[in-house]
């Protein structure tokens, strides 16, 4: 017996297969998975019986009712009517809420900066005209629907034995709410989905996204098929999806961190010819966090090796049955190359969406997401925002995370000018104060007064955060937080070389100790910096002091992550003068220390008349001529000094890269051995802090 695909059967009948899929079940009691469930011929006979019968129902049922329906249906559909009523009704009941609130505190009323005679007096609960007497007897001239300012107010409140307050407006959180606000179910039309590409590494993301691109742009935009933003637009039977062009699921997962999930359907590229890699198995797990639906692109279906069914089987492992396997994860076999399934694929992407009733209101502000960004030298802020919901238009004003602008220009993705952009479609904008992050969420206000006001306020925020979270100790900001009354205690850590070294600072910090600041070693030991010490340090609020040590790797980054101070010495003189003089808050930190890379040493040759030569290889950063280095054995500095010689093969060379061999040797210094870590860094000035 033949059967027949939802979806086939719903093109026939011309309803969504969503529509279908939810009458088999109210109708017939009979439940499939998705649009690609097959049923019977058989039973699609059945259906398509029903659907003649209840049309012909549905035609005598509209006679019948006539024009008292249209009448019915019209002016809400067209005029918004009723949304109107609602409003007023909902201003009803706040007014009723505020006359209540002014019974309860009698003589007082809240007001922001400016507010209108009108609305003065309603809120005072005054006719109009006695108002405006009383402002003419304070010899202020205004007509009822005049705004007067908060003092005038003020003042006018006194004759009337009301006390006027200033309201605290929260404008980021108005503008926000308002955003925010669902949309009418009438409002809401059909958006095109928005896919991002995933998938192992050379499995063909680019390609396909290329190959989609190209086959589907017309000839007339042939000129724009350059990339031109980093998301595009594709028309395919009429109907638009919306490529994100970041293939990756770092992006998609960096971009979801950050609260901002944008994609409604991602395409898994899977190579025919390699099956499911490490990176694809990632995928798979982002995906499923983020409750994506997948459509599998079984990639290279050209390649000789290319076997499909081993990538279904690799693929059940992972709980994705394809549905010709009796599940319901969709499987194409393409080819970016040949460009065969693309369109089918498409079409499943299309079909896909279509389950999950992406819609949105074209007719309010826009909002949506920044895709990327940067500075342009001639253009300005240059920002690819995709529109989520309403439509942005040349002169909107927009607060784009912390910054915010007025949309001087709108481009779409393939360079050309356009007026405005609706829901599903990215477009580059020019107009923005400074670069947004990618992530970032814009929001369309009212003016860009209230944008730059957001801004503003958003920007407060984030310094009185940052600089509480940097309330920890530096020998830079030490004096502050003495005066401040910040700190009592200086708290260090003295790692050193030798335990001779710990005791002799330790002595003589503790020394340091007066009527405002006492200075304690709460640790102390041989070796090098390690990052258990940055977490102590971290936690008391401590500095460190490393004398004949260097923090080791790990330590680096959890120190700059947590804002711990790291302080190196060669000579026990410069460690007390440092803190003696950041204590007094003259500390002048003239000279600052750039550690530019470090090599390891692998071999160790001796030649006659130059001296050791060192076999090396770049573990990190580079390797530069001529630069300070020093020689770090077990995490102990033993030999300062500078390069005396750095060569690749046979050649000298002015820089060796990461990763690289190379060949060195240290000036006056000859006793390397193989495993020694080679620092070079340059002392760079620095302008002097104000403390
Ligand atoms: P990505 O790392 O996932 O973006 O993969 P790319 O798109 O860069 O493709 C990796 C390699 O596979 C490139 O050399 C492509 O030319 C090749 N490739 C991609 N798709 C196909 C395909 O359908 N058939 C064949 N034969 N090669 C492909
Ligand atoms: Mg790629």
């Amino acid at each position: 017996m033949s059967k027949i695909r939802i979806y086939e059967l719903a093109k026939e009948l011309n309803i969504s297969s969503k529509k279908l899929i939810e009458l088999l079940l109210e109708e017939f009691g009979v439940k499939v998975k998705n649009h690609m469930s097959a049923i019977e011929d058989e039973d699609a006979e059945l259906i398509k019986e029903f659907m003649e019968e209840s049309k012909d129902k549905e035609d005598k049922d509209d006679e019948e009712d006539g024009k008292e329906d249209q009448k019915n249906k019209k002016p809400h559909k067209h005029n918004n009517k009723g949304g109107n009523n609602k409003e007023i009704n909902k201003k009803d009941s706040k007014q009723e809420k505020e006359d209540s609130e002014n019974e309860d505190s009698q003589e007082s009323i809240k007001i922001e900066d400016t507010i209108t005679v009108k609305e003065f007096s309603e809120k005072i609960g005054k006719p109009s005209t006695e108002v405006i007497k009383q402002l003419i007897f304070m010899g202020v001239m205004a007509a009822i629907n005049q705004e007067i300012d908060f003092n005038t107010a003020q003042k006018l409140g006194e004759k009337f034995d009301v006390t006027v307050l200033k309201e605290e407006r929260d404008v980021d959180k108005e503008a926000v709410e308002q955003e925010d606000e669902e949309d009418e179910e009438i409002n809401l039309e059909k958006r095109p989905p928005i896919i991002t590409v995933m998938g192992h590494v050379d499995h063909g993301k680019t390609s396909l996204l290329d190959a989609i691109r190209k086959s589907k742009v017309t000839a007339t935009e042939a000129g724009g098929i350059t990339q031109h933003i980093g998301a595009y637009t594709v028309n395919i039977n009429n109907e638009k999806i919306t490529f994100l062009d970041t293939p990756g699921h770092e992006a998609f997962t960096a971009m979801r961190a950050r609260g901002a999930q944008i994609t409604d359907i991602v395409i898994l590229v899977v190579a025919a010819d390699d099956g499911i890699m490490p990176q694809t198995a990632e995928a798979i797990s982002h995906c499923k966090a983020a409750d994506v639906p997948m459509v599998v692109a079984i990639n290279k279906i050209d390649r000789p090796g290319a076997n499909v069914d081993k990538v279904k089987q690799e693929l059940t492992e992972y709980d994705l049955v394809p549905e010709d396997w009796g599940g319901n994860t969709i499987c194409i076999p393409v080819s970016a190359h040949t460009k065969e399934g693309i369109d089918t694929l498409l079409e499943m992407v299309l079909l896909t969406a279509e389950m999950q009733e992406l819609k949105a209101n074209p007719h309010r502000n826009a909002k949506g997401t920044v895709i990327e960004a940067k500075l342009d030298k001639g253009r300005g802020a240059v920002a690819t925002l995709l529109v989520q919901n309403g439509t942005l238009r040349v002169g909107d004003s927009i607060i784009v995370g912390n910054t915010y602008g007025r949309v001087r220009a709108l481009f779409d993705d393939k360079g050309k000018k356009i007026k405005s952009a609706g829901p599903s479609i990215p477009v580059e904008v020019l107009g923005l104060s400074e670069v947004p992050a990618a992530g970032d969420r814009f929001h369309q206000v009212k003016n860009e007064k209230t944008a730059r006001e957001i801004a503003d306020k958003r920007k407060q925020k984030i310094r009185e955060e940052y600089l509480q979270s940097t309330h920890k100790v530096s020998l830079e900001n030490l004096y502050n937080q003495i005066k401040e009354g910040k700190v009592k205690e200086l708290n260090i850590i003295v790692k050193a070389d030798v335990q001779g070294s710990i005791e002799a600072l330790k002595q003589s910090l503790q020394k340091l100790s007066n009527e405002e600041v006492k200075v304690r070693v709460i640790h102390g030991a041989v070796g090098a910096i390690n990052e258990t010490d940055v977490t102590l340090a971290s936690a008391s609020n401590a500095i460190i002091i490393g004398f004949n040590v260097r923090p080791d790797v790990n330590a680096q980054s959890a120190a700059e992550k947590e804002a711990v101070d790291i302080k190196t010495y060669r000579v026990i003189y410069n460690a007390i003068e440092d803190i003696k003089a950041a204590m007094v808050g003259m500390l002048e930190p003239d000279y600052k220390e750039t550690v530019l890379g470090k090599a390891e040493i692998r071999q160790t040759y001796k030649i006659s008349n130059v001296g050791t030569i060192a076999g090396c290889y770049v573990v990190q950063g580079k390797m530069v001529r001529n630069s300070k280095a020093r020689v770090i054995r077990d995490g102990i500095v033993i030999f300062e000094s500078e390069l005396a010689s750095l060569k690749r093969f046979k050649d000298d060379v002015k820089e060796v890269a990461e990763g690289y061999e190379c060949g060195l040797s240290i000036e006056k210094f000859n006793d390397i051995k193989e495993g020694d870590i080679i620092e070079d860094y340059v002392m760079e000035e620095v302008k002097k802090k104000e403390l």
